[in-house]
């Protein structure tokens, strides 16, 4: 029998948590004939409200669920783990300025990037969803000196499959009729969702809408504005659907897009597109065995060189900000 893929979850007790853990250990990340161990971790005045989800675990009766281990301390939780899904994180609370936000979260993302240096499997793979996820992402990796950058990225697939239902149901298509979806820069109000190489049914999505006015006005705050319309209409976040997006997110990770498709991935710049190495930042990736690659030779036209300018530049200043905070 195949040993167990050990999969970390943080912020396992939250709402993301809820949705994540069951779908995980049910087998939708590696399929039905690969038991996984799940690695919980919680901050401590949450481990109680983790115990009663453990308690959901035990009581599914997961024949891929091969064992559950939960605590506090990442260098126990992350021992010998290959995957990493970093849920948790520090929200921004009434009057907390965006420096105070990044500063709590250096607090949580840098000692879990030396905890995962130190004892994580040699195939780790890093997924923040925690926000702000492509700067956390960012901490992790600089905290985490011996594991290749390209082992970091952070979720903008939940945008990514955003963009895609839009487009379907603008255009009367399927979603599976939808190919070649990117998502450019940070995951933040500022991402820019491209039509100009998406396509439906293998047209061109922007020559086929042909409506710029609705593009610029409708289409993208849509997309990036999807959050809050959802917390307006249900009350609570857009949890299930965040999970989901991790799920698909770490399933093409392992398993590879398909052939003549790409994803939208933050992960670190090679200086592809303008975008300064370094920064952790979305781009429209293929992935083989294991390893991600940006999507090379794309034209970008003037409408998308500014929209991608402007959500990088917004992923510098908060690069710059933790810098300065001695995070990175
Ligand atoms: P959620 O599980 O709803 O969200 C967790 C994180 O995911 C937040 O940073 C949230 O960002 C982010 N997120 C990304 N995309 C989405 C989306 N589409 N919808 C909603 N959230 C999204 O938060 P809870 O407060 O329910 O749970 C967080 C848990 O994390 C708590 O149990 C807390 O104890 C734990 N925690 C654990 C840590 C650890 O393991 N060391 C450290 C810090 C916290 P946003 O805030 O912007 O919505």
């Amino acid at each position: 029998s195949t040993s167990p893929v050990k999969v970390a979850v943080t912020g396992a007790a939250g709402q993301i948590g809820y949705s994540l853990l069951f779908r995980i250990a049910s087998g939708s990340l590696f399929g039905a004939d690969t038991p996984v161990e799940l690695r919980l971790l919680e901050i401590t005045p949450a481990l109680k409200a983790l115990e009663g989800v453990v308690m959901e675990l035990d009581d599914c009766a997961f024949p891929t669920l091969a064992g559950v281990e939960i605590g506090d301390d990442p260098t126990k939780i992350f021992d010998g783990v290959n995957f990493a899904l970093l849920v948790g994180a520090r929200p921004r609370g009434p009057g907390m300025e965006r420096g105070d936000l990044l500063e709590a979260n250096g607090g949580i993302f840098a000692p879990q990037g030396k905890a995962l240096n130190e004892v994580a499997a040699d195939d780790i793979r890093v997924t923040v969803t925690g926000n702000p996820a492509n700067t956390n992402a960012l901490i992790a990796m600089s905290n985490a000196p011996d594991i290749p950058s390209e082992r970091f990225s952070a979720l903008t697939r939940l945008d990514h499959n955003r963009a895609i239902s839009q487009l379907a149901a603008k255009t009367g298509a399927a979603v599976t009729d939808i190919t070649h979806m990117t998502i450019w820069g940070n995951h933040s109000a500022t991402q820019y969702p491209d039509l100009f190489h998406a396509l439906v049914k293998g047209q061109n999505a922007a020559e086929l809408i042909n409506d710029e006015d609705w593009l610029a006005n409708t289409y993208i705050p849509t997309v990036a504005k999807r959050g809050a319309a959802i917390i307006d209409a249900r009350g609570a976040s857009s949890a299930a659907s965040a999970a989901s997006a991790t799920i698909d997110h770490a399933r093409t990770w392992a398993q590879g897009t398909p052939e003549g498709d790409w994803v939208s991935m933050s992960v670190r710049s090679d200086g592809s597109y303008g975008v300064p190495e370094g920064l952790i930042s979305s781009f429209p990736v293929t992935v083989e065995n294991g390893d991600w690659s940006i999507v090379q030779g794309l034209d970008i036209n003037e409408f998308s060189r500014t929209r991608i300018d402007a959500s990088v530049k917004e992923l510098g200043d908060e690069r710059d900000a933790v810098k300065g905070l001695g995070l990175i």
